[in-house]
């Protein structure tokens, strides 16, 4: 059995939002799909681990905000690579209710459908809800971020929580680099972003040329915020 066969399915990025009492909770997930058109249902597949997992088994209602082209990679890491245990993503984050009580958010998002459970099955690692589509609207022009841009284009990283999630980031990027550029990288063991001499972090205003090790000590990883010494330098993981 071939595995990467499956790589060939496609994806979106959505957040997938839902509640206990007046506490919201988030996560991205990469599996969503309408299942019927007539009395309109759609299905979802969540890490069972995930808090937002807990938020709508108790609740039974969850909305899908679905993501635009050009959402920025930290957004997308405060919804996938951050704790809801930890972190009250909904703090800076511009939304709205549905009918329910369940946020949609207001920014990077084209479409926001909203559900209520009607059914799931448990599938080990992930439970798929069912939802009965209560409502939807679409909240601007853009096209919508597909898995496959996120990775190929955008160079963003799966979460272990994704139902698609094959163990990545170090060991594949190694055998795809050459060893001399290898030197300059340095891995986040959180989220799989690369520290890259050569480019930089633009959203911390760090210039190309600047080594890793003179990145400010208080330097965060810009999609999962987690410190420097959660990064493995990428040569020495190869040997
Ligand atoms: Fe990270």
């Amino acid at each position: 059995m071939n595995l990467s066969a499956l790589f060939n399915l496609t994806y979106g990025i959505y957040v997938i939002s839902s509640k206990r009492g007046n506490k919201f909770n988030a996560c991205i997930v990469n599996s969503v799909f309408q299942v019927t058109a007539e009395n309109p249902t759609i299905a979802i597949s969540v890490a069972k681990n995930n808090l937002t997992h807990e938020f709508i088994t108790e609740s039974k209602v969850f909305t899908i905000s679905i993501l635009k082209k050009d959402t920025p990679l930290p957004f997308i890491g405060k919804f996938g690579f951050k704790s809801g245990r930890n972190i009250d993503k909904f703090n800076d984050t511009k939304y709205d209710l549905g009918i329910t009580g369940v946020p949609f958010l207001r920014e990077n998002s084209i479409t926001y459908i909203e559900a209520e459970v009607i059914n799931s099955t448990d599938v080990g690692t992930h439970t798929i809800f069912i939802g009965k589509i209560i409502e939807c609207e679409n909240l601007c022009k853009n096209e919508p971020l597909t898995y496959s841009y996120y990775h190929k284009v955008k160079g963003g990283k799966s979460s272990k929580n994704a139902p698609t999630f094959a163990q990545q980031s170090a060991e594949n990027i190694i055998i795809k680099e050459k060893k001399e550029d290898l030197k300059m990288k340095y891995v986040c063991d959180i989220c799989g972003y690369v520290y890259d001499f050569n480019i930089g972090d633009d959203i911390h205003g760090i210039k190309s040329n600047t080594e890793f090790k003179d990145l400010p000590d208080d330097w965060k990883c810009p999609i999962c915020g987690v410190g420097k010494k959660q990064f493995t330098k990428l040569n020495k993981i190869g040997g």
